[in-house]
């Protein structure tokens, strides 16, 4: 299998200044939901939605591990971690991250993140759709703790909740 010829890399996704010099650095969320759910529903057509949620959850996995190489701290401690991830997923309005549980013995986690850039406010369908997310949360665990992680979202707007509820826990 050939590998794309996109990396991905945070210094490799353009430089912003130079290609979008009137327009900038931000879009809406709306403009990333059309691409995002339009790109699902692609993804569910040819492989079915449990391919597709784990294909966009190793999407995910590829992103939280570049973001935390180049944008996070990872000599410190995993509390003082956790605050930088909340501080710049806040920066980069991805969504409000809260840690609801934290086992430091056990490194197992129960986090939430409202205002979630992928789901929030969309419609209840039962299930979750913020596989994407499931990745990148393991890839930032991930890229921290030099092991692999299991994250699975247990609440979500498209299950009617109010913000979306992840399980971290070793792989
Ligand atoms: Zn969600």
């Amino acid at each position: 299998m050939t590998t794309g010829n996109y990396e991905v890399s945070w210094n490799e996704l353009g430089d912003i200044e130079e290609g979008r010099p009137s327009l900038g650095g931000s879009t809406s969320v709306i403009v990333y939901r059309l691409f995002q759910f339009s790109l699902r529903h692609v993804l569910e057509e040819r492989f079915g939605i449990e391919q597709t949620d784990a294909l966009l959850r190793r999407a995910g996995r590829l992103a939280g591990k570049e973001f935390a190489a180049t944008q996070l701290d990872r000599s410190q401690g995993v509390e003082d971690y956790l605050s930088e991830v909340v501080e710049k997923m806040e920066t980069l309005k991805i969504g409000v991250l809260r840690a609801e549980k934290v086992d430091l013995q056990s490194m197992e986690f129960m986090l939430t993140v409202s205002e979630d850039l992928d789901c929030s406010g969309t419609p209840v369908i039962g299930r979750p759709i913020c596989s994407f997310d499931e990745g990148f949360i393991a890839g930032v665990f991930e890229r921290f703790a030099g092991r692999e992680f299991d994250v699975r979202e247990i609440d979500c707007w498209a299950t009617g909740a109010k913000t979306c509820r992840f399980t971290v826990r070793p792989a």
